[in-house]
């Protein structure tokens, strides 16, 4: 019975991300979902890769949060068109929210969504927005055994990005057992160090999302 019902809310949900995926290619802006755990460093990081990407395309976010608007007032500092999402403890954002959230953003001379999801490693994997591309924070701090105990959103998820770098001496994650998982998972995973705070890797990430971005013609 219960999977019956998630089966019917998740067929729901796959229809209107459907219409989003084809309401964004027509205003031609590409979509990124940006997921991860609670505290793994997404604002931070979505801070300095608006810092960067806003020299030379144009950017909005959309900001899922459990209760507060913390995030997006951060990131409206940045000089971005930015819309809030509350999901009043919902733990993940759906194509209804995002739909709804999209209406209140004007897109016409928007190239890139960048959409915050809620923190957390599960269901924000299941529900598909209508994104062109899923990437997920994983930062240094969490430990390197995340992607083997979460693999659904690091094999749905492009790319992943490995944050607070810097921090790698003072934990033991490691690495290389991180890289392997990540490859058994996902062989086609593309793995970005990064330090939002320390502003290590930023320019490689944004790179990435640029060429991302080109080559769909958007
Ligand atoms: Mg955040
Ligand atoms: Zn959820």
């Amino acid at each position: 019975m219960e999977v019956k019902v998630m089966k019917n809310i998740l067929g729901e949900n796959e229809k209107i991300a459907e219409d989003n995926r084809k309401f964004f290619r027509d205003k031609k802006v590409f979509v990124l979902n940006l997921m991860g755990s609670p505290g793994s460093g997404k604002t931070t990081l979505l801070e300095k890769t608006l810092a960067r990407l806003t020299k030379e395309i144009k950017v909005a976010v959309i900001e899922g949060d459990l209760f507060t608007a913390r995030d997006a007032e951060r990131i409206e500092k940045q000089g971005v068109p930015v819309v809030q999402i509350n999901t009043a403890g919902g733990c993940h954002l759906d194509a209804a929210m995002v739909q709804r959230a999209a209406e209140s953003l004007d897109l016409d001379k928007i190239n890139l969504l960048i959409v915050e999801n809620v923190g957390n490693l599960v269901c924000p994997a299941e529900f598909d927005i209508g994104e062109n591309m899923k990437a997920v924070v994983l930062s240094i701090t969490e430990g390197d055994d995340k992607p083997l105990k979460y693999p659904l959103i690091f094999k749905e998820s492009a790319v992943c990005v490995l944050n607070k770098i810097d921090l790698l001496t003072f934990t033991n994650f490691n690495l290389e057992q991180a890289r392997e998982d990540l490859i058994t998972i996902h062989p086609q995973i593309e793995i970005f160090e990064t330090s939002a705070t320390k502003d290590i890797g930023i320019y490689n990430w944004c790179e990435f999302i640029i060429d991302k971005l080109v080559s769909s013609s958007y």
